[in-house]
């Protein structure tokens, strides 16, 4: 079992390299879900806030240390903040544990592995190449760069606080960026405990900032703030969609990670027993708070019975309780609104004629203590265009939908707004690059599910986002490329003529 910080703990903003109080001077509250009593105040900031870390960030992006530092000592900074993460592992898993009451196992392992991200892009940092253009003009030499895209707005959720700030962190400071971090209202604490650290490796003032408070405030003032050139935002489609809107208005960069209805398609000829590990793992670990949530099954009608019967069985086996235990399973929701969406969106499905199999509630389990907990709950009989099946549920709730060949399932899967993700569960080769293929969908599982890297491309088709966070690839949407054309010819060409 690993200790909570007893008492409660009162932070501060990190702006312009310091710990500073906002400008109200008034603070919010933050909750351990699994106690559900306050641990932490956080600074409730305004747009007084935002536009001084804004500031600190444009002031650093264009003078100073960190605009004149060459690119292989941002790659070493970046890599010293890893092995400070490294050290630290344990300290930043508890802060998300108390803060957001995800597993310790699951948070101890996530941190431990997000220092890859600094690693990676840390090395890319002096590999961001220009080219000389085998031009087409006589006399001409033509040549990219290749430019940081400015000061970075990243707003991030509370599901998994560190890891989807890492996402942007890495590839912004790769690039060159300054940047302003939102983290959730609910779960601001790691990303301001990581600040420490920050500071410690040596990052100039400025360059990493920090304000805390609400969406529609802190979040707007500084999605919104002119001298924010990009924003990399993870969230709901509802936010994004205000996001993304207000962005027009100044055409800042934008790369949105949204919400998703997943689907996991067994087909008749799939390893049942590891199918249901792997839905097992999709819509329960993590309570099912996770944007690539395996929230439907689409399960071939010759192995339904099969695959619910072992799927119910395995799911009752799960342990509740203390998410700082490393023998808990399944720990509480983040947020009480969000447990309260969550049993909302149960009733609806019984409502709608779904037939709940298993759980279906607020657990009452002992162990539970306080805690906002929802029972595994599964619903089969489900139809796709009930709500169960088109809504992004954000628990552990699953909905199971039978399918009779190959082409209903692909139908089945793509038919919903969302496509961020899928599993596929089948030993037929041909199934495997068919499901690839036809699953419109950012990223495919095949006999597997729930796995990331730093080195994968990550984001979502439709309303599950735009753009990709990981991968090498996603240093470019934090830069800006410049065509640079120096004529070397004695006489200027005919000048009322394009050349
Ligand atoms: P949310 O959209 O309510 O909040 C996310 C962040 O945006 C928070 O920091 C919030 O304060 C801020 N925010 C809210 N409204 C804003 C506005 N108008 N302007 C600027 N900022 C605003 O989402 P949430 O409830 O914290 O997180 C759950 C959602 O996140 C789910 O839909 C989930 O699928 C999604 N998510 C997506 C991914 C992904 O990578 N695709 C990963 C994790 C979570």
């Amino acid at each position: 079992m690993f200790e909570r910080k007893s008492g409660v703990t009162t932070f501060k903003c990190f702006i312009d390299g310091a710990w500073v109080s906002s400008e109200t001077g008034s603070y919010f509250e933050t909750e351990d879900p699994f106690l559900g009593t306050v641990w932490a105040k956080i600074p409730k900031c305004d747009e007084r806030d935002v536009d001084k870390a804004v500031m600190a960030a444009r002031c650093a992006l264009e003078g100073g240390e960190w605009a004149d530092m060459h690119p292989s000592m941002r790659g070493q900074l970046m890599r010293r903040l890893a092995d400070l993460i490294t050290r630290d592992v344990d300290h930043l898993a508890v802060t998300e544990v108390q803060d957001n009451g995800k597993l310790i196992a699951e948070m101890r392992a996530q941190v431990g592995y997000i220092p890859q991200w600094l690693h990676y892009f840390g090395g890319l940092a002096d590999k961001v190449e220009g080219a000389v253009l085998p031009i087409d003009k006589p006399d001409m030499f033509t040549y990219t760069r290749h430019e940081p895209v400015g000061v970075v707005a990243a707003v991030t959720p509370w599901n998994s606080p560190l890891l989807l700030t890492m996402w942007k962190l890495a590839p912004a400071l790769a690039a060159g960026c300054t940047l302003v971090l939102k983290p959730s209202e609910f779960t601001s604490a790691s990303t301001l405990e990581l600040m420490k650290l920050v500071k410690e490796a040596g990052f100039p003032k400025g360059v990493i900032n920090v304000v805390t408070g609400f969406g529609q405030d802190v979040g707007y003032a500084l999605t919104t703030h002119p001298e924010v050139d990009k924003i990399a935002f993870t969230g709901g489609e509802g936010s994004g969609r205000l996001i993304a809107k207000s962005a027009a208005d100044s055409f800042k960069r934008l790369t949105l990670e949204l919400g998703g209805k997943s689907a996991q398609l067994i087909f008749p000829d799939a390893n049942v027993d590891n199918a249901v590990k792997g839905v097992v793992s999709g819509i329960f670990a993590a309570t099912g708070q996770t944007c690539i949530a395996g929230s439907r099954v689409l399960v071939h009608k010759s192995i339904h019975d099969e695959f619910l019967e072992k799927f119910i069985a395995l799911a009752k086996t799960a342990r509740m309780g203390d998410p700082m235990s490393l023998e808990t399973q399944v720990g509480p929701v983040t947020t009480r609104p969000q447990f309260e969406k969550i049993l909302g969106c149960i009733e609806s499905a019984r409502k709608e004629g779904a037939e709940c199999v298993l759980g279906g509630g607020a657990s009452t389990r002992v162990e539970c203590g306080s805690g906002w907990f929802v029972e595994p709950t599964v619903f089969d009989k489900v139809n796709n265009d009930m709500t169960i099946a088109q809504q992004e549920v954000f628990g552990p709730v699953l909905s199971v939908i039978e399918f009779t060949d190959d082409e209903e399932a692909y139908h089945l899967a793509n038919d919903t707004n969302y496509g961020l993700a899928a599993g596929v569960w089948t030993r037929d080769t041909k199934r495997m690059f068919t499901a690839a293929k036809k699953v419109r969908a950012g990223n495919i599982w095949t006999n597997s599910y729930r796995t990331v890297s730093y080195m994968a491309p990550f984001g979502g088709f439709k309303s599950s986002g735009v753009g990709r966070e990981s991968g090498q690839d996603a240093i470019w949407d934090y830069l800006e490329t410049k065509s640079v054309w120096i004529d070397y010819g004695e006489e200027q060409a005919n000048p009322f003529i394009l050349r």
